[in-house]
């Protein structure tokens, strides 16, 4: 949880509670408007193979906000307090942030979140300050283990594939990419911030098919003008049977 401690220390977030919640050893339990990285700890009644380590495996999974390619949180915002920076990252400028909360409910990962006391809305800035003085954010900084890389996406995203290509040459067949670029997740258009996984989305708390709403507007225009349709018929019909009696 390194990266976890990291982000709350750099970015001076405030505690949210400490409390025993009985999943294994993860008391945080969820991302949130004080917690911008969150370290699960997942526990399987399954072996990964090609671990030898009887019916039991642990996946640690550090989550994060994904800084989509089309964000559901910046497309909701009414007031444009969320914009996209020059780093290609998605920013609230909690100045603007009037707390109406349209972005919670435009993002398909339940990221954002609303802070009780202040009302407006927070999540990663993916050390905004830090990449503008050309240092990495504190998360990646932190993490012991490399687990968190940081760089230009593309070369991330080859990195990546060559990983997942190595894991499957070392047995770990069930390793893939989530959200590396559009064509695997065609509802955000891809993650600026991607993940390794080794089994079901689902199971490490991830949506397998997230769409943000603005997608699906077109859609929804059009279920309205046909249900629009189909009344107006319903009441023409009934005025001409009223007619008739
Ligand atoms: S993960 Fe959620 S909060 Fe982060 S950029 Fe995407 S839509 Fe916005
Ligand atoms: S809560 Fe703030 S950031 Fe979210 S939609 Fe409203 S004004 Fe925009």
């Amino acid at each position: 949880k390194a990266c976890e401690v990291a982000c709350k220390q750099w970015n001076q977030l405030p505690e949210d509670g400490f409390f025993f919640s009985g999943m294994s050893y993860d008391n945080t339990v969820a991302l949130g408007a004080s917690t911008w990285r969150h370290v699960s700890f997942v526990e399987r009644p399954v072996a990964l193979a090609p671990q030898n380590a009887g019916a039991f495996s642990w996946l640690m999974s550090s989550d994060v906000c994904k800084h989509c390619a089309r964000a559901g949180c910046l497309e909701n915002c009414p007031t444009g307090a969320i914009l996209r920076t020059e780093f290609d990252t998605v920013y609230v400028q909690p100045d603007i942030c009037n707390g109406c909360g349209y972005c919670v409910v435009g993002c398909p990962f339940g990221v954002i979140d609303r802070r009780e006391d202040d009302g407006r809305a927070w999540k990663c800035t993916l050390c905004y300050d830090r990449l503008t003085e050309g240092m990495t954010p504190a998360c990646a900084k932190a993490c012991p283990t490399e687990s968190i890389h940081f760089g230009e996406v593309e070369d991330l995203r080859e990195a990546a594939r060559n990983r997942v290509e190595a894991l499957h040459e070392r047995g770990v067949h069930q390793a893939y990419l989530y959200g590396v670029d559009a064509e695997n997740q065609p509802g955000t258009e891809g993650l600026n911030a991607f993940f390794l996984l080794v089994d079901r989305p689902e199971v490490y708390n991830l949506p397998p098919d997230p769409v943000i709403p603005t997608k699906r507007a077109a859609e929804s225009w059009i279920s309205m003008g046909f249900a629009a349709l189909a009344m107006a018929a319903a009441a023409l019909g009934a005025v001409a049977v009223g007619n008739k009696r």
